[in-house]
């Protein structure tokens, strides 16, 4: 994987309408024969207009054309619509029907607003990087993990009529030099070209890859292509990526769309696989309307003089009206709200250069009684990683002191609770996978109704220098110590930036610190973007930490539900906490002081070894394990069993015709391992069993140790034991073969554990399949 050594993969290929498609693609084929070459042209060429991506209207087919929104969390550009827990907090949950739920709603929103595809789910990126900016937007760096919830997000999204774009394919795996540098244009026209993420194949399909063949799978109807270049070629024109890997290995139907300037070519582009030019215009970061598109008019010209087939563009449009109609989006579907346009300040009007016609009530309120679900949703995304002396949940305390400025109202402004104020809580992260918030329930706000129960006193101190550099004994009323002193603090991260550190900000530690030394019943909470270092996590006085990530709208009433024990917390880290920042391999690639064109490189040279794959091979203690998480009941897990679900299992059977997800036989279930789950503590939680996969020694040097291939959130009753059962697809039991390029099972024992985190494992078995 030198740079340029991307090998080309021509033509690009047709859509078929396999995998369930056929409805959709028969009248997407109809639609296109009634296109004239300009309508092509208009039909994967983005416009500036109301909504952040745009394809124009053909009125006289009835087309309405299409509103393409951001994102991952919300539909951001748009007014009474609700902020969902961030990516983060659903992966955090490991609940399969909790990650369904909220895709759902969250499309439920998008539909009745106007908006025909949602720009997202997130897998890319994965999380190579613990500092990546982006991280917080996708579910876990967990390849498995990351790609259960894909699957169910876009199921979800799609059983609400609403087209998921799973993105960014493939590698985005950091925001420095994520797109070329024009800047330092230099008198021979040199430009700084993007980061190149240069992966080998077998970590492209054992990591990056694999959450996007769930996303495959479940039928996404689009893939967001990305900034960067993949091992030297940039990822919209990258026909290994897209021809290859996307359309040709995955059998991915549906249609490929730049992300926001990410293409820099026309016909090259094309030929390579992209199928539809976002937002359209050209420039750095397409936002120059008006100036002529790489797509568009070049389009036409190309078409009218035989560089590019007739056939190539058509599949474009048949790929991207194929889930239009099989998502049913011609009957009846929600006019794009006009309240979009007015709120959309990446293409005002006045930069609008086509005609779009926005009927339809105005500010319709899409939120429903979402709010109920993000309250849920919040609380089941946060993970209690310790919990002395029963500090929580709380017993009525009369006395509660809350620390810290992620406690209370945002200074600035609640809408943009998305920017990194200094005062103020966070509840989703920045850049254009945030939403704008309606209402946002604080912390303190919670705190305060919730302690008015028990008539209890409730002071607040939110200036974290002063409380970093104060005496607390001499802060609090009474002057002695409180029952319960709550530290509530933060970490940001956004879009377009990668965290300049693991540590909370605003100097958190040192407030810890501070009031640790006085209050022996130090409960701290964060509000994170993911991973931080938690050096006080031993500190006898810190008695709970909840690792609260980015809640969304309901945060304050998320958290008093928890920390009162209304909800049982049965979150689960979706990466590690390490020792110390040191500790953590794949950094960002930072730092490169020179100008020439492709200096930017990113060698994956960890290769497998990212988070848990990396700490366990390397034996190395960690503070707090992926999988992790604390409840207030304790489970137990014996009588592990594993059969087989057919006589003989090959290894890969004959190459069957590609469906989407790939090889059909990937996706067979070959073995069934079950366990019994007890709830062995006081009272009703939920516990997450994981099954994690070691493969035998035969397999290519580099395998992980074990690798989390199942996982099932089972609710308990005090004394309840249930059997669980997993599935272990072909898929979950091979590694790519890079001679064969297929996916192999290797000969030998396979060891199976199951337990509550990667390292707290219960049960163990194993077994032989092949040889
Ligand atoms: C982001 C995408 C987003 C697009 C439109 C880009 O900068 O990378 O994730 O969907 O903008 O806002």
């Amino acid at each position: 994987t030198e740079y340029g050594s991307s090998p080309p993969v021509y033509p690009s290929p047709n859509a078929t309408g396999t995998g369930g498609w056929s409805m959709g693609f028969e009248k997407a084929k109809a639609f296109v024969a009634q296109l004239t070459l300009e309508e092509k042209a208009d039909m994967v060429t983005g416009q500036a207009g109301p909504c952040v991506g745009n394809i124009v209207a053909i009125p006289r087919l009835g087309f309405p054309g299409l509103c393409l929104q951001d994102g991952p969390l919300a539909i951001r550009v748009a007014d009474y619509a609700s902020v969902f827990s961030a990516g983060v907090s659903a992966g955090a949950t490991w609940d399969k029907d909790i990650m369904y739920e909220r895709g759902h709603a969250m499309a439920e929103e998008f539909r009745a607003k106007g908006a025909q595809i949602m720009l997202g789910p997130v897998a890319g990126p994965l999380g190579r990087s613990a500092y990546a900016g982006r991280n917080w937007e996708g579910f876990s760096n967990d390849p498995y993990l990351s790609g259960v919830a894909m699957f169910e997000t876009i199921i979800a999204a799609q059983d609400a009529g609403v087209q998921a774009c799973a993105k960014h394919w493939i590698a985005n795996e950091q925001e420095i030099q994520r797109n070329p540098d024009y800047s330092t244009v230099d008198t021979t026209e040199t430009t700084v070209a993007a980061i190149s993420s240069n992966i080998d194949d077998r970590t492209m399909h054992e990591l990056y890859m694999w959450p996007f063949a769930d996303a495959v799978k479940a039928g996404a109807s689009s893939m967001m292509c990305n900034y960067n270049r993949i091992n030297g070629s940039y990822g919209c024109q990258n026909s290994k990526a897209l021809n290859g890997l996307l359309k040709n290995e995955l059998g991915f139907q549906g249609y490929v769309m730049s992300d926001w300037g990410a293409t820099h070519a026309g016909v090259a582009s094309i030929e390579a696989g992209l199928d539809m030019n976002m937002p359209g215009g050209l420039g750095p970061y397409g936002l120059n309307f008006g100036i002529p598109s790489y797509f568009g008019g070049n389009i036409t010209l190309a078409a009218n003089n035989g560089s590019l087939d007739m056939s190539r563009i058509d599949d474009m449009i048949i790929r991207i009206m194929t889930p239009y109609y099989q998502l049913g989006q011609d009957q009846n579907f929600p006019s794009t709200d006009p309240s979009t346009a007015d709120l959309n300040t990446f293409s005002p009007r006045r930069t609008w250069t086509r005609e779009f016609n926005l009927t339809g009530e105005v500010s319709r309120d899409v939120r429903d009684n979402h709010g109920e679900l993000i309250r849920r949703h919040g609380a089941a995304g946060s993970v209690l990683l310790k919990n002395e002396n029963n500090a929580l949940p709380l017993k009525a305390p009369r006395n509660i002191a809350v620390f810290g400025n992620d406690a209370a109202n945002p200074t600035k402004s609640s809408v943009l609770n998305q920017q990194n104020y200094e005062y103020g809580t966070l509840a989703a992260g920045g850049g254009s996978g945030t939403g704008q918030f309606t209402y946002l329930i604080t912390p303190l706000d919670a705190i305060q109704e919730r302690a008015a129960e028990d008539s209890a006193i409730v002071q607040f101190f939110l200036n974290n220098t002063l409380i970093a550099n104060s005496n607390v004994s001499t802060m609090v009323i009474p002057r002695a110590v409180p029952d319960v002193c709550i530290v509530m603090l933060k970490s940001w991260a956004e879009e377009a930036e990668d965290r300049a550190t693991l540590a909370l900000d605003w100097d958190g530690d040192a407030v810890v610190d501070s009031v640790a030394s006085f209050c022996n019943n130090t409960v701290v909470v964060t509000h994170s973007a993911g991973i931080n270092t938690l050096p006080w996590s031993d500190h006898p006085n810190v008695t709970a930490i909840l690792a609260a990530h980015y809640p969304g709208e309901q945060s304050g009433h998320s958290l008093i539900d928890i920390l009162y024990g209304d909800f049982n917390p049965s979150g689960h880290l979706p990466y590690t906490i390490a020792m110390n920042a040191s500790d953590y391999n794949a950094l960002p690639t930072t730092g490169i002081q020179t100008n020439g064109t492709y200096d930017w490189q990113s060698w994956f040279d960890e290769k497998l070894e990212i988070d848990y794959r990396y700490f366990d091979m390397a034996n190395m203690s960690v503070r707090y394990e992926f999988g992790f998480g604390l409840s207030y009941t304790t489970f137990s897990i014996s009588d592990i069993q594993s059969s087989p679900l057919a006589d003989e299992i090959t290894s890969m059977p004959e190459a069957q015709p590609v469906q989407p997800g790939g090889n059909p036989a990937l996706w067979d279930s070959v073995y069934n391992v079950t366990v019994s789950v007890s709830n062995t503590g006081d009272v009703a939680g939920a516990a997450v069993p994981q099954l994690y996969v070691g493969l035998p020694s035969s397999a290519p040097a580099g395998t992980p140790i074990r690798q989390l291939r199942g996982f099932e959130k089972v609710h308990l009753e005090q004394g309840e034991t249930q059997t669980v059962g997993f599935e272990l697809r072909r898929r979950d039991l091979s590694y790519w073969d890079v001679v064969s390029q297929e996916w192999l099972i290797p000969e030998g024992e396979f060891q199976i554990w199951v337990g509550l985190s990667s390292r707290d494992l219960r049960v163990q078995d194993s077994f032989t399949i092949v040889g």
